[in-house]
């Protein structure tokens, strides 16, 4: 019985959990590598019976390669090679088609983007952990601030298109870095 309840708990953030546990740093995540993100997609894609097109495929695994939100001009000119420019404005096209497919999300702040290889459902509340010092950032699921978050749109009228919230800090990873100068 207790490691029912375990496993459900770990399903439930278990993402944030995995990103926890492993702490050499943001790219380190090896469960969501960026083959993986590409691969999800694309059976995902099939099963929704959507076109995965080279460009999309593409622009994803550009993102997935990073573990720091980028931009769409940034995704463009990692794109793009001698002879052969991708444009911007295609770049944001196969941007609008994998964030609302959920492979990969928006970071408002940023104005960037990060890929998802997660199980989250559409509506799930988010929360994005960006660090200041290293510009990595982690993604998890947060049901009690989520519920809470509910509860408090309730009460004033208020209902949301989207709940993802974005806090910027240090990472543990890099105020262990800090930590350690200090002391030295
Ligand atoms: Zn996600
Ligand atoms: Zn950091």
């Amino acid at each position: 019985m207790r490691g029912h309840a375990q496993r459900e708990q770990g399903q439930e953030d278990g993402h944030g959990q995995e990103h926890g546990h492993d702490h050499h740093g943001h790219d380190a995540c090896g469960g969501h590598g960026a083959g993986d993100v590409v691969e999800r997609a694309e059976r995902l894609c099939q099963t929704r019976g959507l076109q995965f097109t080279r460009l999309r495929r593409d622009v994803l695994a550009a993102v997935a390669a990073e573990h720091k939100p980028l931009g769409a001009y940034d995704i463009a000119e990692r794109m793009s090679a001698p002879g052969r420019r991708v444009a911007a404005v295609s770049v944001y096209r196969a941007l609008d088609f994998l964030t609302e497919q959920g492979f990969v999300h928006r970071i408002s702040s940023r104005n960037a983007f990060v890929s998802c290889g997660h199980d989250h459902g559409e509506g799930a509340g988010l929360v994005f952990l960006i660090c200041r010092t290293c510009g990595g950032i982690d993604e998890m699921t947060a049901p009690a601030v989520e519920s809470a978050l509910d509860k408090t749109l309730a009460g004033a009228g208020f209902t949301p298109t989207s709940r993802i919230l974005e806090v910027e800090g240090e990472c543990g990873a890099c105020r262990g870095r800090g930590d350690a100068g200090e002391n030295a």
